[in-house]
């Protein structure tokens, strides 16, 4: 039918792929607007609302290692303390925690190139939320090797120097 959403047919913890050959992202983003951006240093959050059934949703919207939008589910008081406190929900406040929620749900992408843009990116991100992250956590939540996130680290640790 005409003007529907899905948001009753998704989880409470759910990942659309961008690009999803259901093409469920443009069913979802169809309905679901944005209502408040989370900001600068979370550039992945921001709460949506559907405008067809009234659902809040919490969502990150992951580019660089998953090509996922990650949604969570939310309760009307949740989604409106969020508005009043300007305090966002746990589950997607760090760039980690968005890649643990990725891990658990989706599969990373694969890299052509080992030293990508988005590989690099995404080790900064999270060795300055966490200085002291260890490659092995890395390459957990990149789906790659520790030996491979190790590599990572030296390139981004030069490029973080030479700035
Ligand atoms: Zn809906």
């Amino acid at each position: 039918m005409a003007g529907d959403c899905i948001c009753a047919s998704l989880p409470d913890l759910a990942h659309i792929a961008m690009g999803d050959s259901q093409q469920r992202d443009e069913r979802f983003l169809a309905t679901v607007e944005e209502v408040r951006r989370a900001g600068d240093d979370r550039w992945w959050l921001y709460l949506g609302k559907c405008r067809v059934c009234a659902q809040d949703w919490l969502v990150a919207q992951e580019e660089r290692i998953y090509d996922e939008h990650f949604l969570e589910r939310l309760q009307p008081v949740a989604a409106a303390h969020i508005l009043a406190t300007g305090k966002w929900p746990d589950t997607f406040i760090s760039y980690e925690c968005v890649l643990r929620v990725g891990k658990s749900l989706a599969t990373p992408c694969r890299f052509l190139n080992s030293m990508a843009a988005s590989l690099l990116w995404t080790v900064e991100d999270l060795r300055k939320e966490r200085p002291n992250i260890s490659a092995a956590d890395i390459g957990g939540l990149l789906g790659i090797s520790e030996e491979h996130a190790t590599k990572l680290i030296v390139a981004s640790g030069s490029q973080v120097g030479s700035r």
